[in-house]
């Protein structure tokens, strides 16, 4: 069978979309962990059962305990194919989704699925619709597709269908803690959680930040005195703190701190104006910064504080000097550098730019690795999937400015296989937001492009 004979088989298969009423029903489920009683179990057993019936017969629920803690529960699956050498892909999607607040849905309530057909395209709107109940259908559907057109399983199919992507995961910190863990070793990695620029605009997601956060105390007096008696000579604490931050950034707004690192990489440009529109920057207000919007987003350490601790308070009395004042500051980082080696250099940076004496101390709270896709044998045939399903020559590299500590985890425990994120959460989706929906074309289009990258995968083993 030539590949253009299986792209077209596998196009008629997918268009069928067998799976767009199993989306509908599965967005039903409030599997939220804010539900007082969420159907978790529930709703895993039904995407169990689903994976068995096209083909991954070993489709159990189960739960992972790391530390004390369990995990929600999660659809596992280790398909083994008869063929000697046989390539292992592990696909990746969530069940769990971003509470909802019903008052502010218009198009529908968040879990009763309505369909809505504008501009020849049908979007499904819902709670979870698109992130990531759409990453499950999708490998079901790709699944399906294959199965109508192998005759026997020609790779090794591993999943994961995890429960509380959107809260704190077990999953994560253990597969970080146990990267030699067979159950999550593959070839390839298609992590079916993120989405194109736009729809029918195919994009690969190439790279996340990793983050550093740490909480840092300055302590100047003993205790709270009178800035009438004493203000002046005596420094209070929070504005010592805010000189200290001040230099956290040079005049340009460009993070000052050395030895946080940047990545270049050519990713698809992001539009001030889009940018800005969805941030909510208001109207007026600079942005941070020197480069375009992509390379400071995707690619370039970013400094916030994210919190505060003793600051000074408006319910104390006017003439008081704070003490001690804690602030939690979270910096972004290049997609490649480690983080061990930020938090060191952000150590450096506040003892050397704080005045003598006035750092208590120093406590890290969360140092995630980014992920810079790695272009291993199988990134060609990755694009060639999705050019085909999509009929087009052209694939965007997108970034992301946030991480996803699983896939820093699963690169790291899988560190010379290709990790794809792709997935049906395009802009409009709006996830994590109001009116959540997926696009049908593009359901069905990740479905194919996933098809054909699991057959050419398969191919050499047929
Ligand atoms: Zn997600």
């Amino acid at each position: 069978m030539t590949a253009v004979t299986a792209g077209k088989g596998l196009r008629d298969h997918v268009q069928a979309l067998e799976f767009w009423q199993t989306l509908i029903d599965l967005v039903k489920y409030r599997s939220t962990a804010d539900e007082p009683d969420p159907p978790l179990h529930a709703t895993a057993e039904v995407i169990a059962g689903l994976f068995r019936s096209v083909g991954l017969s070993s489709a159990d629920v189960i739960t992972i305990s790391h530390e004390g803690k369990t995990s929600a529960p999660l659809v596992y699956a280790d398909q083994r194919s008869d063929t000697k050498g046989a390539p292992t892909v592990l696909l990746y999607a969530h069940y769990d989704v971003q509470p909802a607040d019903e008052t502010k849905w218009t198009v529908t309530k968040p879990f009763v699925p309505k369909e809505v057909t504008a501009n020849g395209d049908t979007r499904l709107y819902g709670r979870g619709a698109a992130d990531d109940k759409s990453g499950v259908v999708l490998h079901l559907g790709a699944l399906k597709a294959l199965r109508d057109t192998w005759s026997k399983l020609p790779i090794n199919v591993k999943l994961v269908v995890e429960g509380e992507e959107e809260s704190s995961s077990v999953l994560d910190s253990y597969v970080d803690a146990h990267p030699e863990d067979p159950r999550f070793q593959a070839d390839l990695i298609i992590v079916a959680d993120t989405g194109n620029l736009a729809v029918g605009q195919p994009a690969l997601t190439s790279t996340l930040r990793g983050i550093v956060a740490v909480d840092v105390t300055v302590k100047t007096l003993a205790a709270e005195v009178h800035s009438g008696m004493y203000g002046g000579p005596a420094p209070d604490a929070f504005m010592t703190l805010v000189r200290l931050l001040s230099t956290l950034h040079d005049a340009n707004g460009d993070v000052a701190v050395a030895g946080l690192t940047r990545f270049e990489h050519d990713w698809a440009p992001v539009r001030e104006e889009q940018y800005r529109k969805d941030a909510g920057v208001e109207p007026g207000v600079g942005l941070v910064g020197t480069g375009t919007i992509a390379q400071r987003l995707f690619g370039r350490p970013s400094v916030n504080v994210v919190g505060l601790r003793g600051a000074p308070s408006m319910d104390r009395p006017a003439n008081v000097l704070t003490p001690e004042v804690t602030a939690r500051i979270s910096v972004r980082l290049a997609p490649n550098q480690d983080p061990d080696a930020a938090l060191k250099a952000l150590r450096e940076h506040i003892e050397t730019h704080a005045p003598e004496a006035v750092v208590r101390q120093v406590v890290p709270v969360s140092l995630g690795q980014g992920f810079a896709a790695y272009q291993g044998p199988h990134h060609a045939a990755v694009e060639t999937a999705l050019k085909t399903a999509y009929k087009t020559d052209a694939v965007a590299q997108s970034g992301q400015g946030g991480s996803i500590p699983l896939v820093s985890a699963l690169h790291a425990a899988n560190p010379s296989s290709d990790i794809v994120l792709w997935g049906c959460e395009e802009p409009l989706a709006n996830i994590h937001g109001n009116d959540e929906s997926v696009s049908r074309s593009e359901l069905e289009h990740m479905t194919l492009a996933e098809a054909l990258l699991l057959d050419a995968l398969a191919a050499p083993a047929r």
